[in-house]
């Protein structure tokens, strides 16, 4: 049995999906459904004894602390966080609340059941920490990508909120022996991600024959990992990382927003031909974003290294599987655009 937290958004679902595709291993899933949270990701698994659904928040010592003693998991897979930096501009308050005090919660309920095991059981034990490639800063054109030993240098509320749960993860290992891993990845992209983050938005929009927002000139540059590569690497840490080791995930694939901008629309060009031309027609420039990080890289040569990692999707094969998704599951687009949806992405355009 093991712990999954934020397993209804966009890469909490996908793991658990993957997690019971490929193990017969029990999940529970403990997620606080926000506007990012979505059960009809997880409806594939209606029915199924093997995942555990729970409605709650990270932050409820006395529901985390109930659901380790009922189900005592053999680790806990963090997923539940504000993600989204627009948002953590206009309202940083919820990402200190969930990114930082939810994670200090979890970390006191993780000690305090974890102190309650066996010696055998305490070694076994992981507290698996999901986090970013974005506490790490901004880097120059010529700058070497990010390696699990550069500074810390967050720059917008959702990665500062961040920044600080990975120092919590890290001192209760150091200060209390709890076994944590954490790893820091790079751009996700794939299905199941909600249409307020570039590649998603962008999809939708086409679709729509609405705008395709890109901030300032798109020259900013992420590295971009398909989702499911994503998933694999939380499951080979998990498996086989080092206690209290860090690990970034990455996918080798640096590109500039325009660049991505422009790939989703040859694709749709090709998939589902626009009948007003091309879709490159509804780019359209935007004011950038304030503090807006010009370039994120990812050196994930150490959970090659020590893992056998490595991404089994290219850009090209993962971004085709992702924009064929969005045209399969019109419903599930339908369904996500909510009038919550609408308000927020009426008045603010994202790049992540
Ligand atoms: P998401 O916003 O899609 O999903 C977050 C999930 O957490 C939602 O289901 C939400 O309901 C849940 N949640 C939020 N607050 C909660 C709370 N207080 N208690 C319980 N559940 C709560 O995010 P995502 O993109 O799937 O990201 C998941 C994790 O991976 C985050 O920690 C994020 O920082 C990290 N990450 C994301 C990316 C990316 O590209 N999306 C890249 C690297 C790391």
């Amino acid at each position: 049995m093991i712990l999954v937290t934020g397993g209804a958004g966009f890469i909490g679902s996908n793991f658990v999906l993957d997690w019971l595709a490929q193990s017969d291993e029990p999940v529970v899933n403990l997620d606080a459904l926000t506007y990012a949270g979505n059960r009809a990701n997880l409806a594939s698994l209606d029915g199924d004894a093997r995942h555990v659904f729970v409605h709650g928040d990270i932050g409820d010592r006395a529901l985390v602390d109930g659901l380790l003693a009922t189900h005592r998991p053999r680790a806990i897979v963090h997923f539940a966080a504000e993600s989204h930096v627009d948002r953590s501009i206009h309202g940083p308050g919820a990402f200190v609340k969930t990114n930082v005090e939810g994670t200090f919660t979890l970390l006191e309920a993780a000690r305090g059941f974890w102190n309650t095991l066996d010696a055998a059981e305490k070694a076994a034990f992981r507290f698996h920490h999901v986090s970013t490639d974005e506490v790490y800063g901004s880097l120059k054109p010529t700058d070497p990508p990010f390696a699990e030993t550069n500074a810390y240098e967050p720059n917008s509320p959702y990665s500062a909120s961040k920044a600080a749960s990975d120092h919590l993860v890290r001192a209760w290992h150091h200060t209390y022996g709890l076994p944590v891993l954490t790893t820091n990845c790079s751009n996700n992209y794939g299905p199941y991600h909600f249409p307020e983050k570039l590649i998603p938005l962008m999809i939708v929009n086409a679709l729509a024959g609405k705008p395709l927002p890109v901030y300032g000139d798109g020259r900013q540059i992420r590295d971009w990992l398909y989702v499911k590569d994503h998933c694999s690497g939380i499951r080979a840490v998990l498996a086989g990382g080092r206690v209290g080791e860090t690990y970034n995930i990455g996918g080798w694939n640096e590109m500039a927003n325009i660049d991505i901008v422009h790939t989703v629309c040859a694709l749709l060009d090709e998939l589902r031909p626009d009948p007003a031309g091309a879709y490159a027609r509804l780019i359209t420039h935007v004011t950038d974003r304030p503090g807006h990080d010009r370039r994120y890289a990812i050196d994930a040569r150490k959970i090659e290294r020590e893992l056998g990692w490595r991404p089994a999707e290219t850009f090209a094969t993962g971004i085709r599987k992702t924009v064929q998704w969005y045209l399969d599951n019109a419903a599930w687009v339908a369904d996500v655009q909510s009038g919550a949806y609408q308000d927020w992405i009426g008045t603010h355009y994202s790049a992540r």
